[in-house]
């Protein structure tokens, strides 16, 4: 039996990993679940999956989640610290589903024992990818994608050479408000910005497809991920969301992953790597579908795209800021302190203070250095909402 633990359990991104796992439960020892607030979900689930360990990060919820699990055996934690012991338990594989910057010390964690890590948590990559690949490295262990345009090109690169890729295209469904007139966008509200056209999802990354921040985030993890430099990766928009990315070569051949918008297939591609095995998705009937379509994305109506761009000449530190920023910036949104559009302006302003602050690109990537940067970024991010036009 295969050892495993889940971190962010109780997500989007989770669930749909527990959707396949509890269909071979012969398969799989459940050593750890972890997840926030919903303490139900992350109960029922390790009662169902018969894990060693459940765990919620915020320390107020651990009465509930003890007395849910209470008569059995599952031993109960609560807190981050909790979270990153929970990685320190041997198991085999390991999904990195928790939302936002938090998922960076599990992850490292992980990977310090070897672990290989599936990893769904953008953010650790955008944050401190140098660190997190160099922890892997020095470890021996493996990280594979699961985003889905990432665990797209990972496909599409079995049995080739870095060597031969001119370029890498991720797509892009163009999000909630791709019809939108631009002088609309400004006034978008947070349930119109939290449907997506083609995905269900979170609300955090469903919000950041609007705004194409989650397309932001996904150039620089392709940088960080496959060592690709920022003027080989390019984002198309593809409204159907049915190819996920493509490589091309230096022959002129273009390689295609072509699936449904379901993460049970990036997912399971992780979980069985290097196997390919049954996945219960939708075969697509491409003769119904009958015509793909392409579009060059719209620079002014996605302005996280070019901010992108500059994170990834930049460097150093500045994946920590951006992502910081953004997060905050999303909280505001979320909260209703900032309109949709102010989200990307929150987010430049950041950038702009720290780089004139002091060295973002010559800064050494370590823990402490990506922490106190992540901390400093999401107060000059706050700062910036009261100077806002
Ligand atoms: P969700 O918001 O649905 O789930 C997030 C998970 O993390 C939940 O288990 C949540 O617990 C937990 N969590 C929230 N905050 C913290 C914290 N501070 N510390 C530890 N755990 C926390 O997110 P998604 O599943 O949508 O996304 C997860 C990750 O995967 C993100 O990085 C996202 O960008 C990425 N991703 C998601 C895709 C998708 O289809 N959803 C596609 C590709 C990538 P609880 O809910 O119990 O509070
Ligand atoms: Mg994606």
């Amino acid at each position: 039996m295969r050892r495993i633990t889940l971190f962010g359990a109780t997500g989007s991104v989770g669930q749909s990993a527990i959707d396949l796992i509890a269909r071979d439960d012969t398969a799989y020892d459940v050593v750890a679940l972890t997840g926030g607030r919903n303490v139900r979900q992350l109960a029922a689930d390790a009662r169902r999956l018969n894990a060693d360990l459940a765990v919620t990060c915020y320390p107020e919820c651990y009465n509930e989640l003890k007395d849910l699990l209470a008569g059995t055996h599952v031993e109960v934690a609560a807190g981050p610290e909790a979270v990153a012991q929970a990685a320190a338990r041997p198991v085999d594989w390991a999904l990195s589903a928790i939302v936002g910057a938090a998922g960076l010390v599990p992850g490292l964690e992980a990977l310090a024992h070897g672990t290989t890590l599936a990893l769904a948590n953008k953010e650790s990559l955008v944050t401190a990818g140098p660190l997190l690949l160099g922890r892997a490295k020095a470890h021996g262990a493996t990280v594979l994608p699961v985003d889905s345009e990432h665990s797209a090109v990972f496909q599409a690169l079995v049995g080739e050479h870095m060597a031969a890729v001119e370029r890498v295209i991720i797509t892009a469904s163009g999000g909630a408000f791709r019809d939108w007139p631009i002088e609309k966008l400004a006034t978008a509200t947070l349930a119109q910005a939290s449907s997506h056209p083609n995905w269900d999802m979170g609300q955090r990354i469903t919000i950041d497809s609007a705004s194409m921040f989650n397309k932001a985030m996904e150039l620089i993890e392709t940088k960080e991920f496959f060592n690709v430099s920022p003027d080989m990766i390019e984002v198309l928009v593809h409204r159907e969301s049915l190819i996920h990315a493509m490589v091309g070569f230096n022959d002129g051949a273009l390689m295609a992953h072509v699936g449904p918008p379901d993460m049970r297939h990036a997912i399971g591609y992780a979980l069985h790597w290097p196997e390919r095995k049954h996945l219960p998705v939708e075969r697509l009937d491409l003769a119904k579908i009958g015509a793909l379509t392409f579009e060059a994305p719209d620079h002014a109506r996605y302005p996280a795209l070019g901010i992108a761009k500059r994170v990834m000449n930049e460097g150093g530190l500045s994946g920590a800021v951006f992502n910081a920023a953004k997060e905050r910036a999303l909280d505001g949104f979320i909260a209703g302190e900032i309109g949709f559009l102010d989200m990307s302006h929150v987010v430049a302003a950041t950038l702009d203070k720290m780089s004139l602050d002091g060295g973002l690109q010559n800064a050494a990537i370590t823990l402490d250095n990506v922490l106190e940067t992540d901390r400093l970024a999401r107060i000059y991010a706050g700062e910036a909402f009261s100077q806002l036009g």
